[in-house]
């Protein structure tokens, strides 16, 4: 099969779109050819991304009570036990968020609200925290508020936010399984606004929601087409009072092979190995970097994940390096990260608690 998986890094690397079939295949390759595999994916991706890996880091700018009833989310307000709430963030806090994640060498924040789509009020502090972090540091921003009109787009565009995130989570067929108090088209649109906004657009989703094969080819293939700048692929990390509760793990090398066909179809995409990754991929995490070339540092929005010291070990270790907001490539410093954490903030990278 070695030459099967070439010939589809071949393709790639000369500009044909991968088929349908041909990415099925990626998500049933065999054991033995797993090295094989990430071999021909790693081609793709050192050809439009070298050895460079990117960190992103994530802050719940405001925390649960969400009216939405996505059913993997521990912040929506209408499952059984629903997760924290915290109100809304004050401009310093996230200014604070954006230092901490600068000092770890990320090149990209990403501020989060839990909510259906930003208020005024809501869109009047990340953008006056976007444009205070822009005239600080070099930092790309990133903002995922739900759903966005025109105007809202706008806003944010203009206050520095460079990227917006809007996962559509799974295919448009599976979606209201998961989803009632939004549409699958919703999102779609919000993506087309921040687009037509001039943000950059993050759009991924998540797998192991009970989604069929043809529905996670399905999102990928959709992604393709809405011609999305990120994508973030999440492994569901299924937490305890929401309805996929007690789902499993999907299967490490399940896992890699899913980074894997996302990356075929997207071979110049920033692709990311998101939520969950520790917990899913386990002693595997290092080979995600093959097919992805970022990842997120110092947790997530309501789980902990690895922190700076041990991610950029694992690149270091790995044979990658970092790569800044600023476009440089430099050496991954664990030894410098374990200087930034205070030892009672420091959280092991596996296996990951919850
Ligand atoms: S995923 Fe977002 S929109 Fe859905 S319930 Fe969670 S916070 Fe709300």
């Amino acid at each position: 099969m070695s030459t099967t998986w070439s010939a589809l890094a071949d393709a790639a690397l000369a500009g044909q779109q991968i088929s349908r079939d041909a990415a099925r295949a990626v998500l049933h390759a065999p054991e033995d050819d797993m090295l094989l595999l990430l071999d021909a994916a790693f081609r793709v991706r050192r050809a439009h991304w070298g050895r460079r890996v990117s960190l992103h880091v994530l802050d719940n700018a405001k925390q649960g009570a969400c009216p939405e009833d996505c059913g993997f989310c521990s912040q929506s307000s209408k499952h059984a036990s629903p997760g924290g709430e915290a109100p809304m963030k004050s401009v310093d806090e996230l200014v604070a968020g954006a230092r901490r994640a600068h000092a770890s060498r990320a090149k990209r924040f990403c501020m989060v609200t839990a909510t259906r789509g930003p208020s005024q009020r809501d869109l009047d502090t990340i953008c006056a925290a976007a444009t205070a972090i822009k005239a600080e540091m070099d930092i790309e921003l990133c903002a995922s508020l739900g759903l966005l009109t025109e105007a809202k787009a706008q806003r944010l565009a203009g206050a520095g936010v460079d990227r917006f995130n809007h996962n559509l989570e799974t295919s448009e067929r599976h979606y209201d399984q998961i989803v009632s108090t939004h549409t699958w088209a919703d999102r779609v649109a919000t993506v087309r606004l921040a687009k037509a906004a001039g943000m950059d657009t993050c759009v991924g989703g998540i797998v192991g929601l009970g989604e069929s094969e043809e529905d996670l080819l399905d999102l990928a293939f959709a992604l393709r087409d809405l011609d999305v700048d990120s994508v973030p692929v999440n492994f569901l990390d299924a937490r305890p009072g929401t309805p996929l509760a007690g789902r499993p793990l999907v299967e490490p090398r399940d896992a890699l092979r899913a980074l894997c066909m996302f990356r075929f179809v997207h071979p110049r995409t920033d692709l990311r190995v998101a939520g969950g990754r520790e917990i899913t991929l386990r002693a595997l995490q290092a080979f995600a970097l093959y097919p992805a070339n970022s990842i997120f540092t110092q947790g997530y929005l309501t789980t902990p994940g690895a922190t700076p010291h041990a991610d950029h070990q694992m690149i270091r270790d790995a044979g990658f390096e970092l790569e800044l907001a600023s476009g440089e490539a430099v050496p991954a410093d664990p030894e410098a990260m374990l200087a930034l954490a205070p030892p009672a903030t420091r959280r092991p990278s596996l296996p990951l608690a919850t």
